[in-house]
């Protein structure tokens, strides 16, 4: 087989959790930095076709690509460091190989034969894997492989590793396994073994790692690198250590210093050069050296699970990089806020976004915190649900509709200022059949959104049945909440806005999908900034700590 695509495969062994996708995503920034194409895929051992319906204490956060995939939060960072946008292709699951293999089965595609996981499911992971490198787009596919190294559930993707290797030919494809490096305390040690076994596993079905990346709380001397290389049957320079990090962005950083694009171009044949990482770097320093602090409220019901919010949390690390300060998030357990306890739990912020969510948990304790930021002007920020929240409030205390409401919370109500579109009405399946991924939106000429974004039309990505529902449009506009921002082929309100209020946004889309270290959201950049500008009014300045 000829190929012009170089493809590198990541395994984990030893435990999950180990940080996969940062290692990828940090790989590929420094390959990147050196000029070459790159994309990042994941591949999900798990029998869901995507996680849309996954609840976020499962996995973490929901990840939405611009053509609507539903998709793992790791190609959020795939994004986040590479700032090129990730597709459907980025994203395989086992439920999407079987599923494509049973529709091909129904087809008669497989003249009578019987199906098998070898080679029909092996077949159509390969298949998947080369979607992206026979684009032409990239010079290299970056494959990540989700789960552990001797699950079950791995090995069709193992043996697809396996056969692809052989199928590409030296230097064109190659693995690096992650693992882990234990510090047993009471030995006072760093232990090797499970790193032995996890790569002795790996060979059992027929992979040899041709890097390893071994997590760790302490430096690894070179006699114990030299251990692994031995018993691992890697170089000695192919021993990469992943030490742990105070922020995920310093680990690009981290990579180059022990070599880790040197090693993997060397294998694969490829020119290395020095990595233009100055804007990384810059990025870097205004996001450890803040001239002062905020303090954010993010009014949610996952708030026990950080991952739940990833995408957000990150956007406030973009958006405070750029405006030179310390973000500091509190979780709000919407669940636990009332109107009794409002004042007490949110008048010490600086800001307040209200988070994205379904069903009707903790959905009142929202609405009372967008009453308090309206009615005390405190900077608020309306994601999805904090959006359709922030119209029920409206409607409800400006408007005096008192039952006004959701019909997903209250499918009863006379006044369903946020109902489901005609076309979600004969929808009964839940997966893939939201309004999803990236749709345009104009801005209005004159508000705060046309200001911030610059730009009279946009495209943001979406996630979501319900709307706002525009029988209500010109009520609510006379009582001074504008839509600011419309679907041009639709109508749908898709902004909000407050004029009278300092800063008042609630968005029916995800913005912090598309916020990047390289592109900030200007939306998070400006509630930033708003949020900084109400703590000078009301707070003075503190400086921040600098790390
Ligand atoms: N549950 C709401 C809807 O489906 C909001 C979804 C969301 O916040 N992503 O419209």
């Amino acid at each position: 087989m000829t190929t012009t695509t170089k493809y590198i495969f990541v395994t984990g062994g030893v435990t999950s959790s180990l940080g996969k996708g940062i290692i990828a995503a940090s790989l590929a920034k420094l390959l990147q930095a050196q000029g070459y194409r790159v994309t990042i895929q994941k591949l999900d051992p798990y029998i869901n076709v995507d996680p849309g319906t996954l609840n976020p204490y499962e996995h973490g956060e929901c990840y939405v690509t611009e053509d609507g995939a539903e998709t793992d939060l790791d190609l959020g960072h795939y994004e986040r460091f590479l700032n090129v946008p990730t597709s459907q292709a980025n994203n395989v699951t086992t439920g999407r190989i079987y599923q494509s293999v049973i529709d091909k089965e129904r087809r008669g595609e497989f003249l009578g034969k019987t199906v098998q996981v070898v080679p029909h499911i092996t077949d159509e992971i390969k298949e998947r894997v080369q979607i992206l490198g026979n684009s032409g787009d990239y010079d290299i596919v970056i494959t990540e492989i989700g789960g552990t190294v001797g699950d079950i559930e791995s090995l069709p993707y193992i043996e697809a590793v396996r056969q692809l290797r052989w199928d590409l030919g030296d230097n064109n494809g190659i693995v690096i396994h992650l693992t882990l490096v234990p510090y047993l305390s009471a030995a006072g040690e760093l232990k090797t073994k499970p790193t032995q076994h996890s790569v002795k596993t790996l060979m059992e079905s027929g992979v040899q790692a041709d890097i390893l990346v071994c997590r760790t709380e302490h430096d690894l001397p070179s006699d114990l690198r030299r251990k692994l290389a031995l018993f691992c049957n890697v170089r000695e320079e192919a021993v990469i250590q992943s030490i742990d990090a105070s922020t995920i962005y310093d680990v690009p950083n981290l990579m180059l210093e022990e070599g880790l694009d040197k090693v993997v171009l060397q294998k694969l044949n490829l020119k290395s050069s020095k990595p233009d990482i100055a804007r990384w770097n810059q990025f870097l320093k205004r996001h450890k050296n803040p001239i002062s602090e905020i303090n954010i409220g993010l009014v949610g019901k996952y708030v026990e699970l950080q991952d739940s919010y990833k995408s957000i949390l990150e956007a406030f690390i973009h958006a405070g990089a750029e405006n030179e300060v310390k973000v500091n998030i509190e979780s709000i357990h919407s669940e636990y806020l009332n109107s009794d306890n409002v004042k007490l739990k949110l008048s010490h912020l600086d800001g307040i976004l209200v988070a994205p969510g379904f069903g009707e948990r903790g959905i009142e304790g929202k609405i009372d915190a967008v009453k308090y930021v309206r009615e005390n002007n405190v900077p608020f920020f309306g994601i999805c649900l904090g959006m359709q929240m922030a119209v029920i409030e409206f409607a409800r205390n400006v408007l005096g509709i008192q039952d006004a409401d959701s019909t997903e919370m209250n499918p009863e109500t006379k006044n369903p200022v946020i109902d489901l579109m005609e076309d979600q009405k004969s929808i009964t399946d839940k997966g893939g059949t939201m309004r999803l991924g990236a749709w345009d939106c104009d801005l209005k000429m004159g508000s705060i959104v046309r200001d911030i974004y610059k730009a009279e039309s946009i495209k943001e990505r979406h996630r979501h049945r319900y709307e706002f529902n525009g029988t209500y449009k010109s009520q609510m506009e006379a009582a001074g909440m504008v839509a600011s921002g419309l679907n041009p082929d639709t109508g749908l309100v898709e902004i909000i806005e407050l004029p009278t209020h300092p800063w008042f946004v609630g968005v029916q889309y995800h913005p912090e999908y598309k916020s990047t270290v390289a592109n900030p959201h200007p939306l998070f950049v400006a509630f930033v900034k708003a949020a900084f500008n109400y703590k000078k009014k009301h707070r003075g300045v503190s400086m921040a700590q600098n790390k």
